[in-house]
């Protein structure tokens, strides 16, 4: 496998994933030699002080590029961000990073009406599907878990839908479009799909 191949990249990050939850990351986190800007994947995580990619994938400076947004949800200036990434700077894998106990997908379940008013419309459809299988009341951690989960798929359905660019890189296997889920507990990182 090519050391440049999307796969290989992805399984980088795998790797470096395992290493972070054994204790055994290897990643020099402040080594200012490195003065190129070639990342080589996208992450798009939340906000959430927890979640912090370079150190979940242990990677360092100028591995990833990565974007931070509560609720770890796509708009359009970001999408134009991951298109540079891959057109011009060559990315190969993007990750739609969801993670347990995400604050701002559990203010939007519990209908906290004054919390992230911007994110509902990107929340309700999984919101929507969700509702129709498991109940809010009954069992409200399952609800907001897989409601969590859904929305990372629907975020990448949408970056798909809304970037030609992007969709046509993974048509051409030229682009790894995957979700995953965070936990905080064990610090794994486990691929939807
Ligand atoms: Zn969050």
């Amino acid at each position: 496998m090519s050391t440049n191949s999307a796969k290989f990249i992805f399984e980088e990050l795998i790797q470096g994933n395992l290493r972070f939850q054994k204790n055994q990351s290897t990643t020099i986190i402040n080594n200012k030699e490195v003065l190129s800007n070639e990342p080589k994947a996208i992450i798009l995580s939340c906000i959430d002080s927890r979640v912090i990619p370079e150190v979940i994938f242990d990677q360092g400076i100028g591995d990833l590029y990565v974007s931070r947004i509560a609720g770890n949800i796509e708009n359009k200036d970001i999408i134009n961000s991951f298109e540079f990434a891959c057109n011009f700077k060559g990315c190969k894998v993007l990750i739609v990073l969801g993670h347990e106990d995400c604050g701002a997908v559990t203010s939007v379940c519990d209908n906290h009406e004054t919390l992230f008013v911007n994110l509902k419309p990107h929340i309700a459809p999984a919101i929507k599907a969700i509702s129709q299988k498991i109940n809010f009341d009954k069992d409200r951690n399952q609800y907001i878990t897989k409601v969590s989960e859904l929305s990372v798929l629907l975020t990448l359905d949408r970056i798909r839908f809304k970037s030609p660019i992007l969709s046509n890189l993974e048509k051409n296997n030229e682009l790894i479009l995957v979700g995953a889920m965070y936990s905080l507990i064990t610090g794994e990182i486990r691929i939807l799909n």
